[in-house]
């Protein structure tokens, strides 16, 4: 991806380690970490960012793949959107497969990583609903080998962040050997951003059913009730099928708790009302939580 906007040359370092990588941003504190640069170069071009210095991680190539270790899939950060949506990564995580199939044109995917979805954070981004519902945990490397985890939910929240010449190196996913969805509506045929998406996991060893919805706010939400009136329903041991009736109380119970009524108006005032653009956005997001459930079910 090329950019017209910067007038200087900036440094660029080409580690071929995390090791090099973290040295090399702690060397040089205005350093920007660079994936594929979909996201970053777009900041660049629009002059709303001017890195001083850039370490490319293009050629990471441990971070590029997945291990498996105690019943998790680790991901590295900067397994592209394209490698992800391979069948042999749907037979392993199929939500966050068929999220990565939707991320933006072909060109983007090639380029776009795991990695710098998460750390955008957009509330757009299609592998943070499913990340969210995974309960998905990220392992952040820094200087001196220093190591730690965090709950994907606490740095899309804001309640952390990464510290100076810190990485995001790996993405712990549990393996739930279970049917798990996604499904984005964009309001146009092609590929294009969500207007909500919603990812639906079960998890049958702790039978929980997990839903999160993406792009409606900015960052995922959780409807617990939801989930665990839904799981209460569900017959773990059996057949595991609920009723159209059910799955359509489903959607709604999602809708509602993500898209909510407005505040009551001041005492003596008109009760608020949902705008028709925000009902039209709870129905979406009905829709997308009953046959996402439904899908997982069937
Ligand atoms: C035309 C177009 C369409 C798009 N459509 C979609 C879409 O439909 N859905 C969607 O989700 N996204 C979409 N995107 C956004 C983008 O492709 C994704 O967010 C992508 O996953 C970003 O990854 P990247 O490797 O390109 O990140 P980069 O641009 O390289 O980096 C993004 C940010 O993350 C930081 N970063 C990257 N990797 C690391 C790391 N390992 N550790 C610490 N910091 C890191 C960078 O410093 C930067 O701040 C679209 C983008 C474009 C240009």
């Amino acid at each position: 991806m090329s950019t017209h906007a910067p007038r200087t040359a900036q440094p660029v370092a080409l580690p071929a380690t995390l090791d090099e990588a973290v040295a090399a941003l702690a060397a040089e504190p205005a350093a920007v970490p660079v994936a594929g640069g979909t996201d970053l170069m777009g900041d660049v071009n629009a002059g709303s960012l001017r890195p001083a210095a850039l370490v490319g991680l293009g050629r990471l190539g441990e971070l590029r793949g997945w291990e498996y270790r105690d019943g998790h899939a680790v991901l590295g950060a900067c397994l592209t959107h394209a490698r992800m949506g391979r069948p042999d990564f749907a037979a392993l995580i199929p939500a966050l497969a068929a999220a990565a199939r939707t991320a933006g044109p072909p060109q983007v995917r090639n380029a776009g990583t795991l990695g710098g979805n998460i750390i955008t954070g957009a509330a757009t981004g299609d592998t943070l609903p499913v990340l969210a519902a995974l309960e998905a945990h990220l392992v952040v490397v820094g200087p001196e080998g220093s190591e730690r985890g965090i709950p994907v939910g606490h740095l899309l929240a804001g309640r952390e962040r990464l510290r100076p010449a810190e990485l995001l190196a790996f993405v712990r996913v549990p393996l739930l050997h279970a049917p798990q969805t996604f499904l984005k509506a964009t309001g146009r045929t092609g590929p294009a951003r969500a207007l909500a998406s919603v990812s639906v996991v079960l998890d049958p060893v702790r039978r929980e059913v997990r839903c999160a919805v993406g792009a409606v706010a900015p960052m995922p939400l959780r409807p617990l009730e939801a989930e665990r009136w839904v799981a209460s329903l569900v017959d773990w041991d059996g057949e595991r099928r609920l009723p159209p009736d059910a799955l359509a109380a489903f959607g709604e119970y999602v809708g509602a708790a993500c898209v909510p009524d407005p505040e009551p108006g001041p005492e003596g005032g008109e009760p608020a009302e949902l705008s028709p653009a925000l009902r039209h956005l709870r129905r979406t997001v009905a829709a997308l939580a009953r046959r996402g459930l439904g899908r997982a079910l069937s």
